[in-house]
């Protein structure tokens, strides 16, 4: 373990204490009171040649979820996989804004655009026990690890999932339309740290020449999905409010709020029937 964390530390990782630990924890199949409480416990052969593999990986710059194949997001550990987006704290930004529009006993209708591994659907199913989601995803990989995760937080009877693009093979109306669709710009994607890069699905992270391809497409067919009095809420990126705000409002739409991440920067849009 100290091997491990002197290897991670050279190769300038921020956590190789925390890192080392938990990619231990995995190969060996211990909890970290376990490893707390008995640190010269030995380990099988099978788990450290495992704890080996797991850390060349690391220090090849794979990050520690997709080692793991967990991410926690607002409190749930969700299962990630190579075919889904491993999902950013950001993300959380778009569920408070959600949940604002959520009342606790309310039998809300949503739906989760490029649902990836089914954060947003699974997490507001779980927090509103009333609320009904539709996750849809062009990657049926992608579809069954959502699948599993709604399972694993127990609102699968609550979820319905439909492989295609946006709403394809979806009923409406929905009360809440939500998305945290792909954002970068292709050009951009070269110069994104290698952790992302070499990682995250292309199909997740790339729209188009201008990073705005997916909100074009999204704003263009929402409007018949959405209830009267529904929200469109948009997870969006750095510096791109103004540019989504008109693709939207030329598709029928005025905006109805706009939140920021804890960077301050505009994370989320909320759209409502202009
Ligand atoms: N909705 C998923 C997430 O937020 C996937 C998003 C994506 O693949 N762009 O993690």
């Amino acid at each position: 373990m100290d091997a491990a964390k002197n290897a991670l530390a050279a190769k300038g990782n921020p956590t190789p204490a925390l890192d080392a630990r938990l990619l231990l924890q995995q190969a060996a199949g211990l909890g970290h009171e376990t490893l707390i409480a008995d640190p010269q416990r030995p380990v099988a052969p099978e788990a450290a040649a495992r704890f080996r593999e797991f850390l060349e990986r690391r220090l090849a710059g794979e990050p520690v979820a997709r080692i793991l194949g967990e991410r926690e997001f607002y409190g749930r550990a969700f299962r990630i996989t190579p075919a889904t987006l491993d999902p950013r704290p950001d993300t959380e930004t778009l569920i408070e804004a959600t949940l604002s529009f959520m009342p606790r006993e309310d039998a809300c209708r949503i739906i989760d655009l490029g649902t990836g591994s089914g954060i947003i659907g699974v997490t507001l199913l779980a927090e509103r026990p009333e609320a009904r989601a539709v996750m849809t995803d062009i990657s049926a990989d992608a579809l069954a690890v959502a699948q599993d995760n709604a399972r694993r937080h127990g609102v699968l009877a609550r979820a319905r999932f439909a492989e295609g693009s946006w709403f394809a093979g979806t009923e409406g109306p929905f009360d809440l339309v939500l998305s945290n669709p792909p954002y970068i710009p292709q050009a951009i994607l070269q110069t994104l740290a290698p952790e992302v890069r070499n990682f995250d699905p292309e199909s997740a992270l790339v729209a188009g020449a201008d990073g705005l391809q997916a909100y074009r497409e999204i704003a263009k067919v929402a409007g018949p999905h959405l209830a009267p009095d529904g929200r469109v809420i948009v997870e969006i990126g750095e510096g791109q409010a103004l540019d989504i705000e008109h693709i939207f409002k030329t598709s029928g739409f005025a905006p109805a709020g706009r939140w920021q991440d804890l960077a301050r920067h505009v994370r989320c849009l909320g759209f409502s029937h202009a």
